[in-house]
């Protein structure tokens, strides 16, 4: 059975690791020593690293890890990045602890950014889409980060999403803010600070959920166009603009 358990990094990251009961693949370690002691704790080996980009937060481990372990790194190919063995890119598929992986481009945040899907219907998606929110534009259009997350949304609503970073309670406000009369939004914000006096994850969460919730993923939202046409002064209500709209305005809050 593949078991999916976020490791906390940094301040804010998650480095996710697939693992069965014997071996463990770690998506982004921005940090050796966290996915280190789960890996000892659990008696588990390495076998594989995946990188969805070259942010410094999701590579800063592989070095220390691959002189533990030795194992494959999988990304796309970046000058600012030593670490990928692997060159994966748009269409690459490969089998990891038995499960089959499938990788998607998403730039938009960074020109070499991918997702990884397993089996379908488990999605790492690194800083292209947070829950209630989506990664600033760094590098490329934000007509590329646009397609990213329209091509994330259109997979099966059960479709579990595992962002690198805990940002679901920090991006509802703006949400909310975008859509007062949303109550799917409402009910998140309390799910959300359930999970954080719990101490626990807002992740991973549902396409679904994040089709009701997202305002990023919600541009022909009525209430959202007005929004943005109030506070914004957007002229225009194709599906680009209000997402530029959106995000232009989110760096500002
Ligand atoms: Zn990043």
């Amino acid at each position: 059975m593949l078991n999916i358990t976020p490791v906390p990094a940094l301040r804010d990251n998650y480095i996710w690791i697939l693992h069965d009961d014997r071996v463990a693949v770690a998506v982004d370690p921005g940090e050796a020593g966290p996915v280190r002691d789960f890996l000892n704790q659990h008696g588990l080996r390495l076998v594989a690293i995946l990188c969805t980009h070259r942010h410094y937060d999701h590579i800063g481990g592989i070095a220390r890890l691959r002189e533990l372990y030795n194992v494959p790194v999988y990304g796309q190919p970046h000058a600012e990045n030593p670490h990928i063995t692997e060159a994966v890119g748009e269409g690459a598929h490969f089998s990891l602890l038995q499960h089959e992986i499938v990788v998607f481009a998403v730039p938009g945040h960074l020109n070499d950014h991918v997702a990884y899907v397993l089996d379908g219907q488990h999605v790492f998606c690194g800083d292209v889409l947070f829950g209630a929110g989506c990664g600033r534009n760094f590098e490329g259009s934000v007509a590329a980060l646009h397609t990213s997350l329209q091509r994330l949304a259109a997979l099966p609503d059960e479709t579990l999403l595992y962002p690198a970073h805990e940002y679901t309670l920090l991006n509802l406000p703006f949400a909310a803010r975008c859509e007062p009369d949303n109550a799917g939004i409402t009910a998140r914000i309390a799910d959300a600070q359930q999970c954080a006096r719990d101490d626990r994850p807002t992740l991973p969460c549902t396409l679904a959920l994040e089709k009701a919730t997202n305002p990023f993923l919600r541009c022909d939202q009525p209430q959202i166009i007005a929004t943005l046409r109030r506070q914004r002064g957007l002229l225009t209500s194709d599906a680009l603009s209000v997402f530029t709209a959106l995000r232009e305005w989110r760096n500002d809050c």
